[in-house]
């Protein structure tokens, strides 16, 4: 099955009990058993439930994976693959990182005894000699936020795979539309499927697929010792959201594209970061590894001075000023201030995220009007 037949159709079934040819939600939290012991595969709705599993029987088949479990955050997804490891054992980390993620590396394990190691992968040799018999997880974030940087996947793969350690990719920016991290040669994919997953600004949750049978067993025990799960109803929206997946990213991309191409022509604007750009550093691994270059960019203001940059952020009107990312509306944001304003300002810089560095996501809105609205706030400064 191609992608855009895979997202109506794998892993859905008419509904058994009366045909409903959309997954219902089971809105319930236990099944009856007509003998103790005696039941239908579902007993209690932390351990199974039928909506959920359509969701995760979906996910898996987007990302070639066969195992799919779905998790009521990103980052409760995140927490359950650090429990797989024990203390002593050592993480390798991109530097370039979901703040939530180096939050919870840092913040919440650190102190369980695990050690994370953060270094830039771009030059996957770094990796190497961190190496030692305690390593027991590569963790890669590709594309970046909000720099939108680029790693080799099958690179870093290749190095997990000859030292037998576990390689996880949070494939959040990307979406299994473009990028299936599984076929590169990566252990486990991490979605924040509140992102181009869900699609519609309405849903929290987080998934993990994976062709490791052990490593699913292991973790869908910990999805429901820990107890993480997702809603039925969210569920349902996600499983609703992914069904229109392929026609969002075609249309995230063609805009994203005329975007870029708009403010590359732009006095006012100094530099973009966006991996379709030729001139983009890691431009030619992008093209190896992805299908197309995602909805996601940033850009730097000539000048770099914070007040043109703010003036910006309150002057857009289809833009709206939000965090997150990924939903068919358009977003943009300020890194310095928003998601990276616990990062003093000369560490910042160093990875070039500097006070007039704007984030977008851009929506599937009629560009002309998303292209006339950047007009009229770069008129302001
Ligand atoms: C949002 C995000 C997460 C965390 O996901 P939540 O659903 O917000 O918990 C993890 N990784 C990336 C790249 C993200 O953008």
């Amino acid at each position: 099955m191609k992608f855009g037949t895979k997202v109506l159709h794998a892993g859905i079934e008419p509904d058994p009990t009366t045909g409903a040819i959309m997954t219902p939600i089971y809105q319930t939290s236990t099944y009856v058993q007509a003998a103790p012991g005696n039941h239908k595969g579902y007993e209690y709705a932390r351990t199974q439930n039928p909506t959920r599993n359509a969701l995760q029987n979906n996910l898996a088949a987007l990302e070639n994976g066969k195992f799919g479990l779905c998790f009521s955050s990103g980052m409760g997804a995140t927490d359950a693959i650090i429990k797989l490891l024990s203390p002593g054992d050592e993480v390798i980390s991109t530097n370039d990182l979901y703040g939530g993620t180096y939050r919870i590396f840092t913040k919440v394990f650190e102190k369980y005894g695990i050690k994370f190691h953060f270094i830039p992968m771009n030059d996957v040799g770094g990796i190497e000699k961190l190496i030692n018999t305690k390593t027991k997880l590569i963790w890669v974030e590709t594309p970046t936020n909000p720099m939108m940087n680029i790693i080799d996947i099958r690179a870093v793969a290749q190095i997990a795979g000859s030292k037998n350690i576990m390689l996880c990719v949070d494939n959040t920016f990307a979406s299994p539309f473009l990028q299936n991290p599984l076929d590169l040669g990566a252990d486990l994919v991490l979605h924040s499927v509140t992102k181009y997953l869900g699609g519609h600004s309405d849903v929290v949750m987080g998934a993990i697929i994976t062709n490791n049978e052990k490593i699913h067993e292991d973790l869908k025990f910990i999805q429901n010792a820990c107890g993480a799960v997702p809603g039925p109803q969210d569920c349902f929206l996600v499983l609703r959201g992914v069904k229109t997946l392929h026609l969002r990213m075609e249309r995230h991309c063609s805009n994203a594209k005329q975007i870029v191409n708009y403010l590359s022509n732009h006095s006012k604007v100094e530099k973009i970061f966006y991996p379709g750009l030729t001139s983009h550093p890691n431009h030619e691994v992008a093209k190896k590894q992805m299908r197309d270059f995602g909805g996601m960019l940033s850009f730097t203001l000539k000048g770099n001075k914070m007040d043109d940059a703010l003036k910006i952020l309150s002057g857009t009107k289809l833009f709206s000023l939000a965090e997150s990312l990924g939903g068919v509306e358009s977003l943009i944001g300020h890194p310095a201030t928003m998601t990276h304003a616990s990062i003093p300002k000369e560490e910042r810089e160093k990875s070039g995220l500097v006070d007039t560095l704007i984030r977008l996501s851009v929506g599937v809105e009629d560009v002309e009007d998303l292209i006339a609205d950047l007009e009229q706030a770069l008129y302001l400064i």
